[in-house]
């Protein structure tokens, strides 16, 4: 037997579940416990530690541990622990394979592919990263969920025989981000209306604002500077969180670190945190959260009075203020069945069940929590799909040239919010050969965009003009988040019609061939398919340098433009 497990990936734990039965459960670890620390460490013998381990590691040896590895994918190219240099995407896979592993100890059989939610701000070179890792880890990522709405389906999922129609917002402060979210249930169905949130707003930032306080009272106070020591300053965060946890029930909390040396002998720094004292550090981080509360109210078009229902997801959504604050703004009280800790993960174990075809009478539709479009010539970003439009979605937009006979452009893919593309994330370059030759303007360049509900973005360009589709050279492959297997079929499709009309040379048509024959060994070999997958790329993008000069003989010289650049939006929309 083989299972799809649910996993959240989260800046300070990562949880497993699996539907057993009816039952989304949390699946333990080896250590029993419901939630691993998301830290990796290497141990002074050089073993690669994980979870508690790596987080008990870290108090001995702060430079050997890295927390809070989810910030860093898709954000940045390295990550130094342990005395040398590692990629992000490799850390987090070391985090997915030990609970990959400890997944299988528990449920029994072996687990290949995961639903791993990640929230719904993250940007697509983000979700990008959190596929590598999986698939470092041995797993195959079946879909990559919004944390939101796994938590909406899992409260769908507990309430299937609750029949009323109700608007439900989604609070979900975590470890490292926070995402508001908005969708209309009913029964066993739930449709997210909108989602707004901020990936650089959580739990950390409120330890950290803590430890800015305490490291300053142990300073003024004890003679005892935390900043020039990282193994106090690690042992202080760390006593800060707890510190902060205590603080959701209690109304006071000691934080001390006893037999340090001073400047004249031993001192047992301690200082007291009270409500109050916390409330005013931790103030600026929910104020942020409520000021999205707000902003995703607006962007569904509904009232706080016309929310029916409250879930609150993540363990910072426990901080009574942002309890307070949220209850004040909704008037209501959330609802109490529900584990902030564990919901995002029994939803994702949800819709893994619905992705193997396990679950029956629920129903589920996603938006796209991004906005995709192409950059123009003038510099302008035309989103082509935009932020919270249900999934799938597609878009469509006619182009054209911006210069007599330009005979290719280049799309430029973003992902932004802003009218201008530099302000967006560039995702990929595409180049689009062999356009008809003809004056600027009269070209008429089909552009699609589609997303799935597996959030996985196709895009597609024709020419209307000839009605041939056209194959594209992928330049960065930063675009295509499939499977290397998919990747080659693909590609491998595309070189085909691409070499079907063309007299091309031997050695190349030789070549080209080869490398056909390569790809059905590509099953079941991601590293064979990535090879291949590159090989045909190159091929691809000589195929078109060919196509272009073979035309290029009927034409005059000075009017081949390869490779082009210019693309602009056209006054006509596809419908
Ligand atoms: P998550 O990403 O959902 O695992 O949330 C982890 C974050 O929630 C961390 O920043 C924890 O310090 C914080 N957290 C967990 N429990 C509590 C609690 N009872 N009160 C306040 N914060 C908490």
């Amino acid at each position: 037997m083989r299972g799809v497990i649910g996993l959240d990936f989260g800046t300070t734990n990562t949880l497993c579940a699996w539907m057993d039965g009816e039952n989304p459960i949390i699946v333990p670890n080896e250590r029993g416990e419901r939630a691993t620390p998301s830290v990796v460490a290497v141990s002074d013998s050089g073993e690669i530690l994980v979870g508690s381990s790596a987080r008990n590691q870290a108090l001995a040896d702060p430079h050997s541990a890295l927390f809070g590895v989810k910030r860093l994918l898709g954000k940045a190219r390295t990550a130094e622990f342990g005395g040398s240099i590692h990629s992000p995407e490799d850390a987090a896979a070391a985090i997915l394979s030990k609970v990959k592993l400890d997944a299988e100890h528990f449920l029994g059989f072996e687990v290949d592919s995961a639903v791993i939610t990640v929230p719904a701000r993250f940007g697509d070179p983000q979700r990008r990263a959190v596929r590598a890792a999986a698939s470092r880890a041995g797993l195959k990522a079946e879909r990559i969920m919004n944390e939101p709405s796994a938590a909406a389906l899992a409260r769908a999922w507990v309430s299937a025989k609750d029949d009323q129609d109700r608007l439900v917002l989604v609070y979900d402060f975590g470890g490292g981000t926070f995402d508001a979210t908005v969708l209309r249930a009913k029964g066993g169905s739930c449709f997210v209306l909108s989602s707004e949130g901020d990936d650089t707003l959580g739990g950390m930032d409120i330890d950290t604002a803590l430890y800015r306080d305490s490291a300053d009272r142990f300073k003024s106070e004890f003679g005892i500077d935390p900043d020039a020591d990282p193994y106090l300053a690690r042992l202080l965060v760390d006593l800060c969180e707890k510190a902060k946890i205590e603080l959701s029930t209690r109304d006071e909390a000691t934080i001390a670190v006893p037999f340090l040396r001073g400047p004249d002998g031993l001192v047992h720094p301690s200082v007291k945190i009270d409500r109050l004292r916390f409330e005013r550090i931790a103030a600026p981080f929910i104020d942020r959260s409520m000021a999205l509360v707000q902003r995703v109210l607006g962007s569904a078009g509904v009232r706080a009075s016309d929310v029916g229902a409250l879930v609150l997801s993540g363990g910072s959504s426990r901080i009574p203020m942002a309890r307070r604050l949220l209850g004040e703004a909704m008037g209501r009280e959330a609802d109490p069945r529900v584990n902030p800790d564990e919901i995002v993960a029994l939803g994702a174990a949800v819709e893994a069940a619905r992705i193997e075809g396990r679950l029956h009478g629920l129903s589920f539709t996603d938006v796209c929590s991004r906005t995709f479009g192409l950059e123009i010539d003038d510099g302008r970003f035309i989103p082509l799909i935009k932020k919270n439009e249900p999934l799938p979605a597609v878009g469509r937009q006619l182009f054209t040239t911006v210069e007599d006979y330009q005979r290719s452009v280049e799309l430029h893919v973003i992902q932004g919010e802003d009218a201008r593309a530099a302000s967006g994330v560039s995702i990929g370059r595409f180049l689009l050969p062999g356009i008809r030759k003809a004056p600027k303007g009269d070209p008429r360049i089909a552009v699609e965009f589609t997303i799935d509900e597996g959030d996985m973005l196709i895009i597609r360009a024709r020419d209307m003009d000839t009605g041939v589709e056209q194959s594209i050279a992928v330049f960065d492959g930063g675009l295509d988040s499939r499977s290397p297997q998919d990747r080659v079929l693909a590609l491998a499709q595309i070189a085909r019609r691409e070499s079907a009309g063309l007299t091309v040379d031997a050695a190349l048509s030789k070549e080209l061939e080869e490398v056909l024959a390569m790809v059905p060994e590509c099953a079941g070999d991601d590293q064979k398919a990535a090879m291949t997958a590159t090989l045909l790329e190159g091929l691809l993008s000589e195929l078109s340098a060919r196509s272009a000069l073979t035309d290029a003989l009927h034409v005059d010289a000075s009017e081949l433009r390869f490779p082009g650049s210019g693309l602009r939006s056209s006054t006509e929309v596809l419908r």
